[in-house]
């Protein structure tokens, strides 16, 4: 797409955004695959509707105003990425543009208030949790209605604090060593899944390392246009994790993604080539165990699970096998597909805080999905789509349990 975008106003993201615009060829491709315009059915809601929006507000021609409701509007599942033959980075563009318009959009006391708690609170497991207690006590009607979209996602039931040590050695013969991020919300929401991921890992050899110093991977922040508290997010992981590790590994899809971004966030400072190094040695969990080969045998079972890609690790980090075949190396385990797997489910990090009808449809939509295949289980990569699902299937009451991959594959290894 021919523009005038004038990169050398904007500082060290116009390229980048200038870059998406112009691959852009406006063929159309991309809007099957978007869930907007499968929900709202408008131009302007689909990926070549926003490109061409924001390089109008790039370009001067248009307010920021204009284009808020349907920038504010897109997911940032990335599922037109894939969609497009010519290969157009949409992330490069989408939340560049956030951040350069955060200072400019016009939002409601209460939007701006739910975005405030949203950021002081779930980057940081301490004050998440508090605020999921909070929360509690809010569903109870002392809460302002705009307020619901967040309470309807805290769990009836919040764990107990759990803590891991810094470091797990191997078991058995040494075959790598990792360092683990443990991921905000995923402390407070399901603990488990990090107990999970470091009893796969070491019960297949690997050693893991858990950086004291380790801190949120900035996505929210990232995805919501908050590009000062995203750099200082990622500056703190640049230093937390260790050079002598095989991989700096995630088990959540919006953290890992985030991460594979840094040298975006870090664009134009000191840290952009640190930040390029760092984000070619972050991999998904699954990733890494799908290379290494599971070493610890699997027991064998009946279990019907169905797998749902989160949108940060099938898009973002075109991370569809892996999973499925850790998945299947488990005897017995029937692997079932979800309609319209693409389809995002509506977490989409604070998404379904800030557009509650949209999610909601797009969670049901999944939910109903997902009970279509007559599963016994879901299992999945993204605590964001555990906690969106769980909610949609609950209200449709079905018994159908949510689980992380690792997980499922802590359950099925034989008793040690
Ligand atoms: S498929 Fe790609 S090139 Fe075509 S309109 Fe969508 S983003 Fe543009
Ligand atoms: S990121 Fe998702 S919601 Fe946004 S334009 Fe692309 S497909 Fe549509």
């Amino acid at each position: 797409m021919l523009h005038s975008i004038p990169t050398d106003k904007l500082g060290p993201l116009g390229e980048p955004m200038a870059k998406a615009v112009s691959a852009c060829v406006h063929c159309g491709f991309c809007l099957a695959a978007c869930p907007t315009y499968r929900e709202l059915g408008q131009e302007m809601d689909t990926p070549r509707g926003r490109i061409v929006l924001m390089k109008e507000v790039l370009e001067g021609k248009m307010s920021f105003e204009a284009a808020q409701p349907h920038v504010d509007r897109c997911l940032g599942c990335l599922a037109c990425e894939p969609a497009c033959p010519s290969g157009v980075p949409y992330r490069d563009l989408i939340s560049p543009f956030r951040a350069l318009a955060a200072p400019k959009m016009k939002r409601s006391p209460l939007e701006r208030l739910r975005r405030f708690l949203a950021a002081q609170t779930v980057p940081f497991p301490g004050r998440f949790r508090v605020a999921a207690w909070m929360g509690r006590i809010g569903r109870m009607g002392v809460m302002p209605k705009a307020m619901q979209p967040m309470l309807d996602l805290i769990p009836d039931e919040i764990p107990p604090v759990q803590t891991w040590e810094a470091h797990y050695p191997a078991k058995g013969e040494k075959r790598a060593r990792v360092a683990l991020l443990l991921g905000c919300a995923q402390q407070v929401l399901d603990p488990d899944i990090n107990t999970a991921t470091i009893e796969v890992l070491t019960r297949n050899g690997v050693e893991v390392v858990i950086p004291r110093s380790q801190g949120c991977c900035g996505g929210l922040a990232w995805h919501t246009g908050d590009l000062e508290a995203a750099r200082s997010f990622a500056r703190q992981n640049l230093g937390a994790f260790p050079e002598d590790v095989d991989a700096i590994l995630t088990n959540a899809a919006g953290c890992g993604s985030a991460m594979h971004e840094y040298h975006l966030v870090l664009r134009g400072t000191p840290d952009e080539t640190r930040a390029e190094a760092f984000r070619h040695r972050v991999m998904d969990v699954s990733v890494f165990l799908a290379k290494l080969g599971l070493r610890e045998p699997l027991r064998e079972t009946k279990l019907k699970a169905a797998y749902h890609d989160a949108c940060h690790l099938s898009n973002a980090q075109n991370v569809r096998k892996q999973p499925r075949d850790l998945l299947k190396a488990i005897p017995g385990l029937q692997l079932l597909e979800i309609a319209d797997a693409h389809l995002c489910c509506g977490s989409a990090g604070s998404y379904n805080m800030d557009q509650s009808e949209i999610a909601s449809s797009l969670g049901e939509q999944k939910a109903k999905n997902i009970i279509a295949t007559g599963a016994e289980v879901v299992v999945t990569g993204n605590i964001g789509c555990m906690t969106q699902v769980k909610l949609h299937l609950k209200k449709l009451g079905s018994p159908i349990q949510v689980k992380h991959t690792m997980q499922v594959i802590r359950d099925a290894m034989l008793q040690s």
